[in-house]
């Protein structure tokens, strides 16, 4: 019955392992989960409050698809403001989270023939999406050896006339890794030599950089690119608003209007009463912002040096977002038998890097108290010792 597109599709793994981690914590299991990416604060007050006034204030009904406009208002004067990317509010899109703004703009640019251009290790979704969208896709290794870095050199080596997007995805999930200013001016002039190719610039970590890295806006760097250069981001992460569903996509106005389009005919417009919390988010101060930054930053480190401590564990320490993903090959197993069994044996819950498009590696969140932190590395480390 199911189409082929349909029979083609993975589901999320990140998320099916962190509901899995859920099921069996709630049947009694002693379990540790440091799958999913997902601050463990609650959202602040202030923004929990705006979306509760607005629903008592009858914010409850169908909005326009594209957002409400003030929110569209808001997000692009943060984008110009903060970002320094000039952006009026025809170009821009509110979504359910950043994937829907991934997948609308993956269903509006790609179609079968095209090649989506995804440096390796990506984020579990992107891979999926495009071939939803009828698209394949070219991945461009850049190991632990260069960091996890893009190499503009590598990417222009990958580019052929079926190339139509770039992903950018940084701070990038699940390395971490953060593309300095100099490596993104080296993209933009490698995309000034190929004029067919656009990029999305997946900026949902942006407030999540380690000290002594800066978070860039590629199209503020490389201006006269602005008009195929589309960035992708949303409250989850920065805010701790993962169940929300507020994400954005910006860019070229005429691509934007397609995926409202689409939107349309789709979900409609994103919760009409979340739209006023994301609205208090993004028009407030970004203390909160910088306090739940300032945490990672400290949870990062922890799982850091204890992932240093491991025998056999090696790790290009991430610059950015709350994963670190080591490199476990030593011990022999694939990520997955190794994710199972660190499942099965030590309750430990976290991703095997096969799914990322690198199965040397397994994903570990820092988005989770300290005290889970040292706890899955203590169940991480007897479990080693034990192969
Ligand atoms: N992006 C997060 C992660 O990678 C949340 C889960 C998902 O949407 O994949 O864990």
């Amino acid at each position: 019955m199911l189409s082929a597109r349909a029979k083609a599709l993975r589901p999320s793994l990140t998320l099916a392992i962190a509901a899995k981690a859920k099921q069996l914590k709630a049947e009694g299991r002693d379990i540790c989960s440091l799958s999913a990416g997902e601050p463990d604060f609650e959202t602040p007050a202030f923004i929990r409050a705006a979306a509760a006034a607005a629903l008592e204030a009858g914010h409850t009904r169908y909005g326009p698809a594209a957002g409400e406009p003030a929110l569209r208002q808001a997000i692009a004067a943060k984008l110009s403001g903060e970002n320094l990317v000039p952006t009026k509010v025809d170009q821009v899109l509110v979504t359910n989270g950043g994937k829907q703004a991934l997948y609308n703009l993956f269903q509006v640019l790609l179609e079968p023939g095209d090649s989506l251009l995804l440096p390796a290790p990506y984020w579990l979704s992107y891979p999926d999406m495009a071939r939803l969208a009828g698209a394949s896709v070219t991945t461009i290794p850049c190991g632990a050896d260069q960091g996890f870095h893009l190499d503009a050199a590598a990417l222009e080596a990958a580019i052929t006339p079926a190339s139509k997007l770039l992903v950018l995805n940084s701070p990038g999930n699940p390395t971490g890794a953060v593309l300095s200013r100099q490596e993104l001016e080296n993209i933009a002039a490698v995309l000034r030599r190929h004029p067919q190719l656009a990029v999305v610039c997946d900026e949902i970590y942006e407030y999540l950089v380690a000290p002594g890295h800066q978070h860039h806006s590629l199209a503020a760097l490389a201006p006269d690119l602005a008009d195929r250069i589309f960035i992708v981001g949303g409250c989850a992460k920065g805010w701790a608003m993962t169940g929300w569903r507020i994400g954005w996509l910006a860019g070229n106005s005429a691509v934007v209007a397609a995926a409202i389009a689409l939107q349309s005919q789709s979900t409609s417009n994103v919760c009409s009463f979340a739209q006023y919390g994301a609205l208090a988010a993004v028009q407030g101060p970004r203390d909160c912002v910088r306090e739940m930054a300032a945490r990672f930053d400290l949870r990062r480190e922890q799982l850091c040096q204890g992932l240093l401590k491991l025998p056999g564990v090696s790790l290009q320490p991430p610059e950015g977002a709350f994963y670190a993903f080591p490199d476990l090959s030593a011990y022999g197993l694939d990520s997955m038998t190794l994710c199972n069994r660190l499942l099965d044996q030590v309750g430990l819950a976290v991703v095997p890097g096969v799914a990322f498009g690198e199965d040397r590696c397994i994903r570990l969140s820092c988005a989770a108290a300290t005290e889970a932190i040292d706890d899955g590395l203590e169940r991480l480390r007897g479990f080693l010792a034990s192969l």
